[in-house]
């Protein structure tokens, strides 16, 4: 098989359509969303454009093609996601539900499931939403713990045909879908009689269901929606267990997978946008002086050095979502260097370049800050790197037999 990094003339084609849409929708979008007060207001200034993009088609851009959808290859996902990212990335992890919520539907769910829950995001209208109910408020680092009041707290008691789950949930996008009654799908993280468990509650069982107790209000990735919500007594058919009771840790590990790669992709989407304004700046400002200040040495050293790291994430994050998206084995390393490389290189690479603009980049008017209140969130998010994502990373480290060469295909 030939190893190629130049793009197809149909991935081309992909980054430009993509690039067409963020420009002539998400970035004026942006700019109205980060002056709205108040989080929901902001979220639902999304949901027009939402919907122009699920009816050009790029909804199934989230779906692998066995399933319905236009997601191909890793690399066609990762050209789409940078793209949007770079006008709008809390417009695009509005609409990337289904990447994590449908992957363990993917992975264990009957064709019935599959038919079912699939469906809403094959459609060319509406805004369908999906939600990977994790997150809990009172943590989620430690969700497989055993033992009372550890781990995860939301439960899912059998009722003759049905489970009833009661519980909190936190921070994922679109708890409350657009209306309060939740999202088209929601695959909840919970605890039945035979372990921690994956259940998928649709809209049907979820409207009038979902109490939400607080809005967070981010500060950065304005327009995402994430709530704390409580549920009560949300009724869904036994049917929508997924897999076996008891497998709901590894098929949530193995859910955050792909988007734990493409978070390597959103740095470099916030990455490449921080680098274009510092460049810009660095070649036309003098400030007083008789040259441009990339004359000197030491601007110019952290733009060549920013430039550099740019690249290396993009080509890791690249090789991470292929992987994953194909199923390779590697795919799980790969996806966690992208994720923790990535979301750190992209708050290192942001300050500095902050710091060869100067004070004028402390103006939250002036184009810079607001990537690095973006890149913030992506060492935290989709499982932080501290508490989730390294930890994932030791055990790959401590598991017998393990070759580090393997994962790039060079042992
Ligand atoms: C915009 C946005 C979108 C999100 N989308 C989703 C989503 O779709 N679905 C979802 O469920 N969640 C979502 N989240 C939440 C996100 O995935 C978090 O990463 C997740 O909740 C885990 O948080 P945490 O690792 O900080 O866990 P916590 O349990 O809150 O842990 C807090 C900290 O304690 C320390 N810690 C705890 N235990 C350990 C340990 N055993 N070893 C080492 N350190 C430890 C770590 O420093 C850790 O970061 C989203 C968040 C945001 C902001």
């Amino acid at each position: 098989m030939t190893v190629s990094f130049t793009l197809t003339p149909e991935q081309e084609q992909l980054k430009a359509a993509a690039r067409g849409f963020a420009r002539d929708h998400l970035r004026d979008l942006a700019v109205a969303v980060r002056a709205e007060q108040g989080p929901l207001a902001r979220a639902l200034l999304f949901r027009p454009t939402f919907e122009r993009a699920v009816a050009a088609g790029f909804l199934k851009g989230f779906i692998p093609t066995p399933f319905g959808g236009r997601a191909s290859s890793g690399v066609d996902a990762a050209i789409f996601v940078e793209e949007w990212a770079a006008e709008s990335p809390d417009f695009v992890i509005s609409m990337a539900g289904p990447l994590i919520a449908l992957m363990p539907v993917y992975e264990v769910g009957t064709p019935q499931q599959i038919e079912r829950f699939v469906a809403p995001f094959l459609a060319d209208s509406g805004a369908p939403l999906a939600t990977m109910a994790y997150s809990e408020p009172e943590g989620s680092a430690n969700f497989a713990a055993e033992g009372p009041g550890l781990g995860v707290r939301t439960t899912a008691e059998p009722d003759g045909d049905e489970w009833v789950i009661n519980g909190r949930k936190a921070w994922a996008s679109h708890l409350c879908g657009w209306d309060g009654d939740g999202p088209d799908v929601m695959t909840i993280v919970c605890r039945t009689p035979g372990g921690i468990s994956l259940i998928v509650a649709e809209r049907e069982h979820l409207a009038g269901r979902i109490e939400v107790e607080e809005y967070y209000d981010l500060p950065g990735l304005k327009g995402a929606l994430t709530t704390r919500v409580r549920l009560r007594d949300v009724r869904v058919p036994r049917a929508n267990l997924l897999g076996e009771e008891g497998q709901g840790v590894q098929l949530t590990r193995n859910a955050f997978f792909p988007s734990g790669a493409s978070i390597g992709i959103f740095a470099v989407a916030a990455m490449r946008q921080a680098f274009d304004v510092a460049y810009r700046f660095a070649l036309t400002e003098t400030r007083g002086g008789p040259v441009p200040i990339i004359e000197y040495q030491a601007v110019s050293d952290v733009l060549a050095d920013a430039k550099g790291r740019i690249e290396a994430v993009r080509l890791l994050s690249w090789r991470a979502l292929d992987a994953v998206m194909s199923m390779h084995p590697s795919g799980p390393e790969l996806a966690l260097h992208a994720k923790v490389f990535g979301s750190r290189t992209g708050v290192d690479v942001i300050t500095e370049l902050l710091g060869i603009v100067g004070v004028t980049a402390y103006d939250e008017e002036f184009p810079i800050v607001r990537h690095l209140m973006d890149a913030l969130s992506y060492p935290v998010i989709e499982g932080s790197n501290v508490g989730v994502r390294r930890r994932q990373l030791q055990a790959l480290l401590t598991t017998p037999g393990y070759d580090p060469l393997a994962a790039s295909g060079m042992a």
